[in-house]
């Protein structure tokens, strides 16, 4: 936790890149986890007393703060995860452009609004918003600083305290992040973060808070939505996805080429909104496929610090072992490799190449699993609408990506079942727009991040009605006849008080 408790046992942190223990972190408990949701009680009840003016304040501090530190951020995230450079500049931007929109935007969603009352004169009716009171967010490995930080600003902005736990492998950034939410002003034990394993810190958080923020596989989603749901308590879940893309017949193609890697491979495609099914149109597929294949052949795969470096590790050297397996699986029956396809032990056990695949059979288990690893399968379609339905056709609905004119592509955007499609890009742009609602269809997710809903999911609505001069329901007058008069009221109002 930020703050010491009793001794712990402890867990060593892996950079996966180079295989070295970087630090040693205590794995908690869930009778530490308790404590830490009893301190945050205690803040909360101060935090939500500040003004929308002290939160802007500190969360534009914050988002200084967190651009004048972005180099050891961006160590930290690669340290422990194993990313590339760029991927983790991802997560700092993502991080400060969170902080950014909502410290501006934040009073405007939850000061109080009048509302049309049922009787104007009199009555008047306001909605309120107050916090939930202690949101729990549950965080992945593969954004460590921008999934564990940037949900819990619009908690925090709302008047939430927030109790984190990020995943064990990845502890580091969200303690970094929650160190300058604190310079920046953020008062203490408002935002703690407890490093431990799911079982014990994770089933303490859903046990305990009274909003649920979680972020990673769809199957601990519907384990812990079932729990959630049996205390009553509300929910977020943006869970996993089987992304495609779609290169339509008038694609402008080098774009397309030069996009589509980033698309695919970026942060080694453990990416929850990263592509990994390509639909691509006959017309095009002769030109784009081998364009394509050399463009993934030239990527430069690598450890450290430096920008040149495309594509890091993988998470850690068991999640390579399981990118393997799901490859030899495709291999075995049938698939056809046009790149990649094996381990780069040569650089570290971490390491996978970037892999593309053909001719993948249905029986394959990555057909329709998500592998979240640098594995993608192209397959070559006869017509957009053919390209539709095979994107469309999966349990997941996270991101589409479509190459295509402005025209044709939001034609096909229309028709594609996911919260996110980006046109002529992989996933950047829809992430980053702040202000619209990103999350999942179907198994990808439950409720939005970001946009309005991103915040005041967060709150409880209060109607607070006020009455003047006489009741709604008048005593002295004989019933029959004071419903004679509501019913004239509600006639002579029905195209008045629309
Ligand atoms: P995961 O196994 O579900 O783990 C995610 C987090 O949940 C970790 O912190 C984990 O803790 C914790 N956890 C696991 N079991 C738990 C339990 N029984 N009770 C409470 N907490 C528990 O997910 P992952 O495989 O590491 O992450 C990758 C997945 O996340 C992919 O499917 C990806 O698509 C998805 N994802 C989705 C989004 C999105 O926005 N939609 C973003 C990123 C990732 P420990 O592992 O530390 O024990």
């Amino acid at each position: 936790m930020t703050h010491a408790l009793r001794e712990q046992p402890a867990t060593d942190i892996i950079n996966p890149a180079t295989g070295e223990v970087i630090a040693t972190v205590p794995a908690h408990s869930k009778d530490d986890t308790r404590e830490a949701f009893a301190r945050a009680r205690v803040a909360q009840k101060r935090w939500e007393k500040t003004s929308f003016r002290q939160r802007r304040k500190i969360f534009l501090r914050f988002h200084n703060l967190v651009l004048d530190n972005r180099e050891r951020l961006m160590d930290t995230i690669q340290d422990e995860n194993g990313k590339s450079r760029l991927s983790a500049l991802e997560e700092v931007l993502d991080v400060a452009l969170t902080a950014r929109h909502y410290g501006y935007k934040g009073e405007k969603l939850l000061r109080p609004r009048r509302r049309k009352p049922v009787m104007p004169l009199l009555t008047s009716t306001w909605e309120q918003r107050a916090p939930k009171g202690v949101v729990g967010v549950i965080a992945p490995f593969n954004y460590p600083l921008a999934l564990s930080i940037s949900d819990a600003l619009a908690a925090l902005m709302a008047g939430n305290a927030v109790v984190l736990k990020p995943d064990s492998q990845t502890p580091l950034s969200a303690l970094a992040g929650v160190e300058l939410l604190e310079r920046a002003g953020l008062p203490r034990d408002v935002f703690q973060v407890v490093p431990g394993r799911g079982s014990e810190v994770g089933q303490a958080i859903v046990e305990e808070c009274d909003y649920l923020m979680f972020t990673g596989s769809t199957a601990t989603g519907e384990r812990l939505a079932q729990q959630a749901a049996a205390r009553l308590i509300d929910y977020s879940m943006e869970l996993g996805g089987k992304n495609a893309m779609i290169v339509a017949h008038d694609a402008d193609l080098k774009r397309t080429v030069d996009g589509a890697w980033t698309a695919c491979f970026g942060n080694s495609g453990q990416l929850c909104i990263s592509i990994e099914r390509l639909y691509v149109h006959r017309e095009v597929a002769e030109e784009f496929i081998p364009a394509f294949v050399s463009r993934v052949q030239a990527l430069r795969v690598g450890a450290g610090h430096d920008w040149d470096v495309d594509m890091g590790s993988l998470i850690s050297v068991e999640h390579a072992d399981e990118v393997e397996r799901l490859v030899d699986d495709a291999v075995d029956k049938g698939a056809t490799v046009l790149t990649g396809g094996r381990r780069l032990r040569e650089l570290g056990d971490a390491f996978f190449a970037p892999t593309v695949l053909t001719d993948v059979p249905e029986s394959a288990e990555l057909y329709r699993a998500e592998v979240f690893g640098p594995v993608v399968y192209i397959e070559v379609v006869d017509s957009n609408e053919e390209a539709i339905e095979r994107a469309n056709d999966t349990t997941y609905g996270l991101n589409s990506s479509v190459w295509a004119s402005p025209k044709t592509g939001r034609a096909i955007a229309k028709q594609l079942q996911t919260g996110t499609v980006n046109i002529n890009e992989g996933y950047a742009p829809a992430w980053s727009a702040i202000d619209a609602p990103m999350g999942g269809w179907k198994k990808s997710g439950v409720g939005r991040r970001h946009g309005d809903g991103g915040l005041t999911k967060y709150t409880e609505q209060r109607n607070v009605t006020q009455t003047r001069l006489m009741s709604l329901m008048d005593n002295t007058v004989p019933r029959a006849q004071w419903a004679e008069t509501l019913a004239t009221m509600l006639r002579l109002g029905r195209d008045i008080l629309r």
